[in-house]
């Protein structure tokens, strides 16, 4: 049984008041509050077993070697991935990507080529395309959604040809909620003769993840959005992918051998971690994705849909408010605008009610234009999110309008 009261209890942050008014806190899209035995863990790792990982002949390297490998294997399990050797720790998913256009990108990509986007990306999948458009001369193609924020399979399809060689695309939409049918684009993409990412740091918040079966190339996700850390992200890669790719950064623990002259690399995934990695914020991330498992993803998805169902039938009755993204099917992210008031000013009035919202353009700048404006509120949802926080929200957006 899920009881979100009881979960609630895992979260000391929640626990404390925010203006004398009690915490509703609605922007774990942009970073998630951390339970208890996370917290613990990090604690007792620095108490009792920290050194460095893959270096030491003692005790103590030994055994957070054994530990950080291990949430690798968490990490795996969270995936379903074939081989703990394809996941890759970095710094967040930001890194993840970015790893995939420098690597995989620059040895792959040439002139005629394209990468192909939705309107609808985090900067994080938009930028580092870009820029290596401008590097390589490759294309970067942008296929479009609807109005509602709706992901549009003909639009999709229309832009998917035999030049285009990675499809590049989110999971879920952080600003709209929508969420893409990740397993059937990279059928279509494979057909083409295209690898697919899926940036998943709002899918893997709310939805059981099997990468083989959604047969995507590459998938990423930040820990801190998972109720882990900060400072640690994943890159899943398919390993005959990440063996044919070269190193990101280099330096220490990612090299086979070394003279003066040459230097030949190791096997990923240590290919791909150069330097001390993370250790603690990885092991760290392990237990948050323990802690989910052992919550159940089937249940954190049915919680998930009484939420958006409640926030629809809530919100929706409130006048002058419009939401931006309301396509079928969506996730716990809700952006917003209110009639004459701006959003800026509303998320100062929120505040003052104890409700933590984001304003602005939620580093999707030109999705957020797209959608016909400058700047939006969002409310988003973790699991241990309640109807109580979204009864809070409804009446502080009720009462910002009797100031205007
Ligand atoms: C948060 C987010 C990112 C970037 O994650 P970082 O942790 O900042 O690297 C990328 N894409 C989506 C959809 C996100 O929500």
């Amino acid at each position: 049984m899920y009881d979100v009261y009881e979960i609630r209890k895992d979260f000391p942050v929640l626990q404390q008041k925010v203006n004398g008014k009690p915490n509703t806190f609605l922007d774990s899209g942009a970073s998630a509050q951390k339970p208890q035995c996370v917290i613990n863990r990090i604690y007792d790792i620095y108490t009792k077993e920290y050194s460095n990982v893959h270096r030491g002949s003692y005790m103590l390297s030994e055994q957070i070697t054994w530990d950080y490998e291990e949430a690798r294997k968490t990490v795996q399990k969270f995936l379903n991935a074939a081989s703990h050797k394809e996941i890759v720790f970095t710094r967040n998913a930001t890194e993840a990507i970015n790893l995939v256009a420098a690597t995989w990108g620059r040895k792959n990509l040439k002139p005629g080529d394209e990468v192909l986007i939705s309107e609808a990306e985090h900067h994080a999948n938009l930028v580092p395309w870009q820029m290596l458009r401008d590097e390589l001369g490759c294309t970067l193609k942008i296929f479009k959604i609807g109005d509602d924020g709706s992901f549009i399979w003909e639009e999709f399809e229309k832009q998917l040809n035999p030049k285009t060689k990675l499809v590049a695309v989110t999971a879920m939409s952080n600003v709209l909620g929508t969420i893409f049918p990740i397993k059937e684009m990279a059928k279509a993409a494979h057909n083409a003769g295209a690898l697919i990412l899926a940036d998943a740091c709002q899918y893997a918040v709310h939805h059981p993840i099997d990468v083989q079966d959604m047969d995507c190339d590459f998938l990423a996700f930040s820990g801190h959005k998972t109720y882990g850390p900060t400072g640690i992200g994943v890159l899943y890669g398919k390993y005959d992918i990440l063996d044919s790719m070269p190193p990101y950064q280099t330096g220490g623990d990612m090299v086979d051998h070394v003279t003066y002259e040459k230097t030949t690399f190791e096997e990923p995934p240590a290919r791909f971690e150069a330097g001390t990695p993370a250790i603690v914020e990885a092991i760290g991330l392990g237990e948050a994705l323990n802690y989910m498992m052992c919550v159940g993803l089937d249940n954190i998805v049915a919680h998930e849909k009484e939420l958006v169902d409640y926030a629809f039938e809530k919100l929706s009755g409130i006048e002058g408010l419009k939401l931006v993204g309301t396509a079928e099917g969506k996730g716990g992210v809700f952006s917003f605008v209110m009639d004459d008031i701006h959003p800026q000013d509303l998320a100062f009035i929120l505040n003052k009610e104890g409700v933590s919202v984001r304003v602005g353009h939620h580093c999707a700048e030109p999705l957020v234009h797209r959608m016909g404006y400058e700047s939006v509120a969002r409310a988003s949802f973790g699991l241990y999110t309640t109807k109580e926080d979204i009864d809070c929200l409804a009446a502080a957006l009720k009462k910002a309008k009797t100031f205007f």
